[in-house]
């Protein structure tokens, strides 16, 4: 019988098994299962090259593993070597491992649900990290007109511009979509106003862009208390929903990139719908 998993450490917090199996029931995959493989970085490739021999055809792989998977394949496409990582392994009969990069085209199937997003929209990426590579890659890729990059630490945010051919700025610039790929916002501890200024945003300033898309997302572990005028959003969405922005929450991300993982590995249409009832997503996008 077929297995898949998500590969990660920690990885207890990830909706991905119930997204996935909500997929195989919709798909009537009778005998597909998809489970938690948590894994601590130095035995990531010894057990990810066993996986095949354990049934295994295919794994998503999250932090903080997704250079390793991609340093691990036999070929990767494009996407996935440029951004330099990789969060979906196929496991071929020959014994190949091949690397795709879901997160990029992932962000911008989340973004085409937008029915009034300009065609070569304007764009600023919070972050320097994995995704924010992939955010940026992804944007560029898809016909961004500019793409901006800001971040905590300045130094990252230049090397990942130079890298990837988008401009590091100093402070949030306007731009037609805002990207937040920092985990700012996964503790709810912080005041939402501390939270933006983390971002060098204050919630004046985060309504200024039209179209708002947030990574982070409240997890079954990782929740904390819900907002309390809008429950299930991150400060950056509260902030852009107040301001009447359209928004993307980060589980409409999780979901399009999955999605494409379910067809890399199954050959078949991903069951849109069934994945985001399983992955527990109500209707936040505006
Ligand atoms: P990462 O590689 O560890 O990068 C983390 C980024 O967050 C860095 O740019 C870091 O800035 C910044 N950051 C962390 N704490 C900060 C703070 N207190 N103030 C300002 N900036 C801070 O992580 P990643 O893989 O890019 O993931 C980032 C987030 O996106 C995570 O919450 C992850 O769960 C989420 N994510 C969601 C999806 C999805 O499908 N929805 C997909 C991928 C990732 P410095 O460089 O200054 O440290």
């Amino acid at each position: 019988m077929p297995r898949l998993g998500v590969i990660g450490w920690p990885v207890a917090h990830s909706r991905s098994p119930a997204m996935f199996e909500a997929a195989f029931e919709a798909c009537e995959m009778v005998g597909w299962t998809y489970q938690r493989l948590p894994l601590p970085p130095d035995l990531f490739d010894e057990t990810v090259r066993a996986l095949p021999t354990g049934g295994f055809v295919g794994a998503n792989v999250t932090i903080p593993h997704k250079q390793a998977a991609l340093a691990l394949a036999d070929r990767a496409s494009d996407g996935a070597l440029a951004i330099g990582a990789a969060n979906t392994l196929t496991f071929h009969d020959d014994g190949a491992i091949e690397a795709h990069n879901t997160d990029a085209p992932g962000l911008i199937a989340a973004l085409g649900r937008l029915t009034d997003i300009p065609a070569h929209p304007s764009a600023l990426v919070l972050g320097a990290g994995g995704s924010a590579r992939a955010a940026v890659w992804g944007l560029l890729d898809a016909g961004a007109a500019t793409v901006s990059v800001w971040n905590r630490t300045p130094e990252r945010a230049a090397e990942l511009a130079r890298d990837l051919g988008a401009r590091a700025v100093s402070a949030p610039v306007e731009a037609d979509v805002l990207v937040n790929c920092t985990s700012v916002g996964l503790q709810r501890s912080a005041s939402d106003t501390a939270a933006l200024n983390q971002l060098a945003l204050t919630a004046d300033l985060a309504g200024r862009y039209a179209y708002v898309v947030d990574l982070v997302y409240e997890g079954p572990t990782h929740a904390g208390p819900t907002h309390p005028t809008h429950p299930g959003l991150t400060p950056l969405l509260a902030a852009a929903r107040a301001h009447d922005a359209t928004t993307v929450d980060g589980l409409e991300v999780l979901v399009a990139q999955g999605a494409l993982s379910f067809e890399h590995w199954t050959g078949r249409q991903a069951p849109l719908a069934a994945m985001r009832r399983g992955a527990g997503l109500k209707d936040l996008a505006r």
